[in-house]
């Protein structure tokens, strides 16, 4: 935290965000700076004293998606408090455009608990995202052309969806009830919507479920949204919201977000096992030394991780190097038999996550970290409070750097985002971004 600058009562902060996982709270924090809002993100709730600068939304990202319900609901809560204490008076509880969650679910309990204490009485449920292919009919759940229990997500190591239903998926984690805006209604524009929301709540449901296909529906839904105080959902209805602030005037875009130059060498860190993973890892240059980590070889090894931090300290420094578990369902599913599902993937977690902190120490400075828990457990690990969001790399992965001394570059994907190229192309992009001749530069604009 830069306790050099003075706390600030946040008079600009629009939008507070509570996320339910790092990659995904780095995804809203970008697609909110895309509508150019000057965006923060922080790591866990900060201490009151965090000096924010003139963010006009603060993203709060928790790891709360696979912990225990009441864990997940006490650290939203704190959240939801510091939030309210820094002046955000619309919070949107952001969760995967998946609907990523156990079947012991958290996104119910926790939004119902954000909704009693906010005195709220109606909130959208609106996870897709029409840029990453992820949409709504009749409350199904689409990836693509698939439905959600049959994308790749059902084969997810931690939450597999095995329901496409989000009106089913929510119901069996609420207490209060779930009803369905469908497309028709959408289609009919803001006043349908407003109308359909009073029918609703008449009948005693506390969630609207929406219908998207496109982003024209995510722009009239946006304007509805904007005039709430509590929304749940993807990053697609952060940037409706956001749009329609903008259209009202009420976002200052002439102050650019400054972002400080950062040096070090390049790594991807990969512990996502999802498909477009998988294929990024494959067509990552032949040239880029590359090194599989294998639980068992590690656990035999009694986790020393040192061999890593050799071999890539061995590697040309002028070519990232890319240390990663992803393997395929099948290896995952033998793994998660041997060791059990969460241990395999706390036990990879740590592992990736102690690499990393010893890399950087040894002069690696510009990451890519593909996985939401993964990311997770690296941020921790590296012990980072908060980031700057800067360009974009791809829809919902942006370049950020940490606050503190020396920064870091971070760019952090959930592990079904991004092109096939997107580890050269990222890299790419920071070389550009930082080889601009100002050593601070402005963020770009959509
Ligand atoms: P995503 O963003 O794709 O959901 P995550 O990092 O959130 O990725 O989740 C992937 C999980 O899979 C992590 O807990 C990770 O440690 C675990 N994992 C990675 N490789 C393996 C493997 N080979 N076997 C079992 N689990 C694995």
């Amino acid at each position: 935290y830069n306790r050099d600058r003075q706390i600030e009562t946040a008079m600009n902060l629009l939008l507070g965000v509570i996320a339910d996982d790092y990659t995904g709270a780095t995804d809203i924090a970008s697609t909110l700076a895309n509508q150019g809002m000057r965006v923060i993100q922080v790591l866990g709730v900060p201490p009151q004293s965090f000096a924010g600068g003139d963010a006009q939304a603060i993203v709060v990202a928790l790891k709360s998606r696979t912990n225990s319900p009441s864990e997940a609901v006490d650290w939203s809560l704190q959240a939801l408090r510091w939030l309210r204490a820094r002046g955000a008076n619309q919070i949107l509880f952001k969760y995967c455009s998946t609907f990523d969650s156990t079947a012991t679910g958290n996104i119910g309990p926790v939004a119902d608990a954000l909704m009693d204490a906010l005195d709220c009485r109606f909130a959208f449920v609106c996870p897709a995202f029409p840029d990453n292919h992820r949409f709504v009919y009749q409350g199904y759940l689409f990836v693509g052309d698939k439905l959600l229990a049959e994308s790749s997500m059902r084969d997810h190591p931690l939450t597999p969806m095995l329901d496409s239903s989000l009106l089913r998926l929510l119901q069996a984690q609420s207490s209060k009830r779930v009803g369905l805006i469908s497309h028709e209604t959408v289609r009919q524009g803001v006043g349908a919507i407003r109308d359909r929301i009073e029918v609703l709540r008449d009948a005693g449901n506390s969630y609207g479920v929406v219908d998207v296909l496109s982003n024209a529906d995510i722009n009239t839904l946006g304007e509805v949204a904007a005039q709430h105080t509590f929304v749940t959902g993807g990053s697609a209805i952060a940037a409706g919201v956001a749009s329609s602030l903008r259209n009202s005037g009420r976002i200052d875009t002439r102050v650019a977000e400054r972002l400080p130059a950062v040096g070090g060498r390049a790594l991807v860190v990969a512990g996502s096992c999802a498909a477009a993973t998988l294929r990024q890892i494959a067509a990552a240059p032949p040239d880029w030394a590359r090194c599989k980590i294998d639980l068992d070889v590690l656990h035999e090894a009694g986790f020393d991780i040192e061999p890593v931090v050799d071999w890539a300290g061995r590697q040309p420094g002028d070519l990232p190097v890319l240390v990663y578990a992803s393997s395929t369902a099948e290896e995952v599913a033998a793994m998660q038999a041997k060791h059990g599902v969460k241990n395999a993937g706390q036990m990879i977690e740590r592992a990736l996550a102690d690499i990393t902190v010893r890399l950087v120490s040894e002069g690696f400075g510009r990451l890519i970290v593909a996985g939401g828990e993964t990311s997770g457990a690296v941020l921790t690990a590296l012990a980072i409070k908060a980031l700057h969001i800067g360009p974009r790399i791809d829809p919902g992965v942006p370049w950020t750097t940490t606050f503190g001394e020396p920064p870091l570059a971070l760019a952090l994907k959930s592990g079904n985002f991004g092109r096939d190229d997107f580890f050269q192309h990222a890299f790419t992009l920071l070389d550009n971004f930082l080889a601009q001749p100002e050593p601070e530069v402005s963020r770009p604009r959509d």
